[in-house]
């Protein structure tokens, strides 16, 4: 099978990390020039049984001018044609405003999100056990996931959820 996956987050929450350690290339961090890739494919990676096509949603963040406004349309369009999205945070940082612009964005949205909190490497058992509760207060997310890009714990966990959605 073969899915389209979009991880979107704030910036230096660990995206590029994410997709250059699944993909093992450094494509991620080439397309990664703000408002210059729209749709575009970040990279795939191919498994015995599964594709995962990964795509890039540029413009999903709090819109300064008007042509924030329009990437913004065209990011939602963009969440509402992959099979899952994965909103990445930081396990270092609480909910704030950034995280609630974004899921108010999803409530248009009827595709699977998946909470994946990256960094976990970095905070203590308890702190991220707060997080999720924090979370889960928020939204309904379709599964949450905390995971460390950087040393790689969970990453496999985190792509065997990505494949029952797909
Ligand atoms: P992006 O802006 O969301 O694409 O974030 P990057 O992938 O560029 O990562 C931002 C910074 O966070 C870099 O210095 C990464 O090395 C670091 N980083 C990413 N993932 C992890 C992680 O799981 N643990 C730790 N400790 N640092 C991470
Ligand atoms: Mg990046």
């Amino acid at each position: 099978k073969s899915g389209f996956i979009s991880i979107i987050g704030r910036p230096n929450v660990g995206k590029s990390t994410f997709l250059n350690r699944v993909i093992g290339q450094k494509i991620a961090i080439m397309s990664d020039k703000p408002q210059t890739t729209r749709n575009k494919v970040q990279g795939v990676l191919t498994t015995d049984d599964t594709q995962f096509i990964f795509i890039d949603t540029p413009g999903i963040h709090k819109p300064k001018h008007k042509l924030g406004d329009f990437m913004m349309k065209v990011a939602q369009n963009t969440l509402k044609e992959v099979d899952v999205i994965l909103f990445m945070v930081n396990a270092q940082e609480g909910f704030g405003r950034g995280e609630e612009f974004i899921i108010e964005k999803f409530q248009s949205v009827r595709t699977p999100i998946f909470l994946v909190i990256n960094k976990i490497d970095q905070v203590h058992p308890d702190e991220l056990l707060k997080l999720i509760e924090s979370y889960k207060e928020k939204y309904e997310f379709s599964e949450i996931i905390p995971i460390s890009a950087l040393e790689g714990n969970n990453v496999e966990t985190l792509l065997g959820q990505i494949k029952e959605y797909i």
